[in-house]
C-alpha cells in the first residue's frame, strides 16, 4: 500500500498542473466549472485518492507532530473502521467551528482538502489562528462507503482503480438522512461524541454535487445553502448566512471559483437543517462540483478538476477560520443571498 505522502503529492501535482494550465494572458479564464465531466471520456481512477488507512496514518502523524492538535476516535463505522475528530481547542471561550466531510463516501475531494488544511494548521502559514478559534475536523465520516466496503454491488459504478466509492454506508443508508433518528453508527458517533460534547457555533458540511449545474450561464464550481427549515432560530440562520458570505467572498472572487445557491429541502434529517435546530449551530452546506464515482455518469467529474476542487476546500476552511478568529465574520454583509441565483441544471444533449 502506498504511503499517504505519495497520495498527497500526486494530488498536489495534479493541482499544480491544473493551475499552470490556466492561460494567464487569455481572456478565457478556465474556471473549475469548465473541467470536463466523465462524459468527455475522462479517466476516473480512484487509486489517486487517499484511502481510509492512509488518512488514519496521516492523522496520527499530524497528531504526533502538532502540539495543539488532538486526535480522538469518536466511534466505529459499520465495518469497524475508527472514525476520527481532529481537534484544535486552545481556549474553551473561543468560538468553535466544525468541518464535516464525506458523509457521502463518493464525495472525496472535500476530505483531501480537509487533510491539507490540517497539515497547514501545523505550519507557519496558519500561525496564531488557533489562538482565537477552536477547530474540529471530522473527515470521511462514511469511511466504509469511501472504501467501497459495502454489502451491495458497485458493479455499475464508472470509476476504475483500486476501489469504487459510494454515497451510502455499508448497509445502504444515506447518512445525511439520519440526523434525527441517528440509527447508523457513523451518525450516532458524530452526534454522541462531537455534536453533544462541544459547544459548537458553526459547521460547514462539505459535499459534492453533479457536474452540470450552472449559474448565470456558467458551470459552477459549487453551491451553498443555509438552514431552510422554519424551525431554525433566526439568529442561527443569520450566522449561517454570514458564514456563507465569508465562503462566497473567498471563493467566488478567485477567478476559478463560481458559486450558485443550492436548491435544498426543509427536512431535518439533513444535517444542514437538523443540526441547526437541535444544537443551535449555524450551518452551511457546501456542494462542490462533481463526484469521485457514481453509477450515474453525469454526476462524475474528470480528475483534471481535482486540484481546483481541493483548493476550493482549503480556501473555504482557511477563510472561515480566519474570519471567526479575527471577528470579521460578525460584520459580513448577507444581502448577497437575496440576489444570488439558484443554480440550474444545464441541458445536455
Ligand atoms: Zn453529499
Amino acid at each position: 500500500m502506498k504511503s499517504l505522502k505519495k497520495g498527497v503529492l500526486t494530488l498536489s501535482l495534479a493541482g499544480a498542473l491544473a493551475l499552470s494550465a490556466v492561460p494567464m494572458n487569455s481572456t478565457v479564464v478556465e474556471a473549475v466549472g469548465n473541467g470536463p465531466g466523465y462524459g468527455g471520456n475522462e479517466t476516473i481512477n480512484t487509486s489517486i485518492l487517499t484511502t481510509y488507512s492512509e488518512m488514519a496514518d496521516f492523522l496520527k502523524k499530524q497528531d504526533a507532530k502538532q502540539a495543539n492538535m488532538e486526535l480522538e476516535v469518536i466511534g466505529q463505522s459499520v465495518k469497524g473502521r475508527d472514525l476520527y475528530v481532529a481537534k484544535y481547542m486552545t481556549n474553551p471561550e473561543n468560538p468553535t467551528i466544525l468541518f464535516l466531510t464525506q458523509q457521502h463516501g463518493n464525495e472525496q475531494l472535500t476530505t483531501e482538502g480537509a487533510l491539507e488544511f490540517i497539515k497547514h494548521l501545523g505550519t507557519g502559514k496558519m500561525k496564531g489562528v488557533t489562538d482565537n478559534v477552536n477547530i474540529l475536523v471530522v473527515p470521511m465520516l462514511n469511511a466504509d462507503g469511501a472504501m467501497g466496503d459495502v454489502d451491495f454491488s458497485l458493479d455499475d459504478y464508472v470509476a476504475s482503480g483500486d476501489r469504487n466509492l459510494t454515497r451510502y454506508n455499508a448497509v445502504g443508508v444515506d447518512l445525511n438522512r439520519d440526523h434525527v433518528d441517528k440509527i447508523q453508527p457513523e451518525t450516532k458517533a458524530l452526534h454522541d461524541n462531537v455534536m453533544s460534547k462541544y459547544d459548537i457555533d458553526y459547521m460547514i458540511d462539505l459535499h459534492h454535487q453533479g457536474v452540470n449545474s450552472e449559474r448565470d450561464g456558467e458551470l459552477v464550481s459549487g453551491s451553498i445553502l443555509y438552514p431552510t427549515t422554519p424551525n431554525a432560530d433566526p439568529d442561527v440562520v443569520e450566522g449561517s448566512k454570514k458564514l456563507g458570505a465569508v465562503v462566497f467572498n473567498a471563493v467566488d472572487s478567485t477567478g476559478w471559483g463560481h458559486l450558485g445557491k443550492y436548491r435544498g429541502g426543509d427536512a431535518e434529517t439533513i444535517s444542514r437543517n437538523g443540526i441547526a435546530v437541535e444544537y443551535g449551530i449555524s450551518t452551511l452546506l457546501f456542494e462542490m462540483r462533481g463526484m469521485s464515482d457514481h453509477e450515474y455518469e453525469p454526476y462524475v467529474l474528470g480528475q483534471k478538476s481535482n486540484g481546483y476542487l481541493i483548493k476550493q476546500t482549503i480556501t473555504t476552511l482557511e477563510s472561515t477560520v480566519r474570519a471567526i478568529a479575527d471577528g470579521s465574520i460578525d460584520t459580513q454583509d448577507i444581502s448577497f443571498w437575496d440576489t444570488l441565483a439558484f443554480q440550474q441544471t444545464r441541458e445536455t444533449e
